[in-house]
């Protein structure tokens, strides 16, 4: 029998425990043991209780819960070859030679690290007596397969990361509600939304909430000088009859030098230019909780459908593969090659060449 470990890790997404739930469901489906590993690498490394055997039962109500039911970590242990040592270890004792992982892409690249590393990591554990002879001849290969959870979408490679809309959701009914006192007031509000080096969330929570003027870091102010651009906009808008200003800023927003646009010197600029009486507000993580839209339950039951098809097919010789999206359909492609293209959309920004960042994230939505 198959026994697949299956664990989430980095920053929780809602829709981690719909891909839970599906892989458990759909392997013991295929004929598999599915294993939770519980608290993200920590729980590898930790080993013991933190690997749990799942049944039908073990993930009733999962679809509706938002975050991640097992638990997830952001674990320095696994940075390290004696963590690693320690959670191949585990694995082995377990019986587990397939691992799922959804996370972020930190996580993916530890999993990548993890497989890449594997047969020295049995060696070293056969050396060491702490695995036997016969663990080491069937434990030759480890089958990674990773599922995409980010609130950000910001991974290459895929059209729309497990945890983005519900996210957009949170954010959307949080700025209609400032909204009603803005225009109460007449005020503007200046809001940070989450979304690190990426402004997926923030472009689309503008669109999808008539903001006035948006900042991300893909795109920053054409003008040296945005902060007059910006009055400009804010101005016309009041001049036409808006009773508020709406200005949405991603957490990771840059101006052309790549410096940091911060929500309080925007505030100060459109009360002092502009006399607007303005307000901060900075949604934090109210925008990662709550129970995952209908859109995330799917994307994560039928995502994870596919890493188990993909840990089935597997053979040493594919390259981990990573189940993505593109156009509508659920894709399987190299993990590395989506983590290095995630990697250089980020070098693309420090490097200035916003076009070739916008087109490393995402093309479909942020172009
Ligand atoms: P995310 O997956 O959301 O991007 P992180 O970047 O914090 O979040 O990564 C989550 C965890 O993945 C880290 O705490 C660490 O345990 C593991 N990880 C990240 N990068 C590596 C790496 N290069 N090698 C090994 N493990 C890694």
């Amino acid at each position: 029998r198959k026994k697949i470990g299956v664990l989430t890790s980095g920053g929780d997404a809602s829709g981690m425990n719909a891909c839970v739930r599906s892989v458990v469901l759909y392997g013991i489906s295929k004929g598999c043991d599915v294993y939770a590993v519980y608290e993200g690498y920590q729980g590898l490394v930790d080993g013991g209780d933190y690997i749990r055997k799942m049944d039908w039962r073990s993930v009733t109500g999962y679809l509706s819960i938002g975050g991640t039911s097992i638990g997830t970590a952001r674990c320095m242990a696994f940075k390290t070859r004696e963590g690693r040592l320690l959670a191949a270890q585990n694995l082995i004792k377990n019986g587990i030679d397939s691992l799922i992982v959804c996370g972020g892409d930190g996580s993916l690249t530890g999993a990548d690290v993890f497989r890449s590393e594997w047969s020295g990591l049995v060696s070293e554990l056969l050396k060491a007596d702490r695995i036997t002879k016969e663990e080491a001849s069937i434990f030759k290969h480890l089958t990674i397969v990773g599922l995409v959870g980010s609130i950000d979408n910001d991974m290459s490679s895929t059209d729309i990361t497990i945890g983005a809309v519900t996210s957009l959701h949170r954010i959307c009914e949080a700025v209609d509600s400032v909204d009603t006192t803005a225009l109460s007031h007449s005020r503007a509000f200046v809001i940070e939304v989450m979304g690190r080096h990426c402004g997926w969330l923030a472009l689309m929570a503008g669109i999808a909430t008539g903001a006035d003027f948006v900042f991300i870091p893909e795109r920053p102010p054409s003008e040296e000088d945005w902060e007059t651009a910006m009055c400009k906009v804010a101005r016309r808008h009041r001049e036409l009859g808006k009773r508020k200003t709406i200005i949405i800023v991603a957490e990771g927003a840059l101006d052309r030098n790549l410096k940091a646009i911060k929500v309080d010197h925007i505030k100060d600029i459109l009360c002092d230019r502009l006399g607007l009486d303005t307000r901060v507000t900075i949604l934090g993580h109210t925008q990662r909780g709550g129970s995952p839209c209908a859109f995330d339950r799917i994307l994560g039951t039928v995502q994870s459908v596919a890493a188990v098809d993909a840990v089935l097919a597997s053979t040493p010789d594919k390259p981990s593969p990573m189940i993505g999206m593109n156009n509508n359909q659920v894709t399987t492609k190299p993990l590395m090659d989506a983590v290095k293209l995630t990697h250089e959309g980020a070098a693309a920004i420090e490097s200035r060449n916003f076009d070739r960042a916008l087109e490393l994230r995402d093309p479909q939505f942020l172009d």
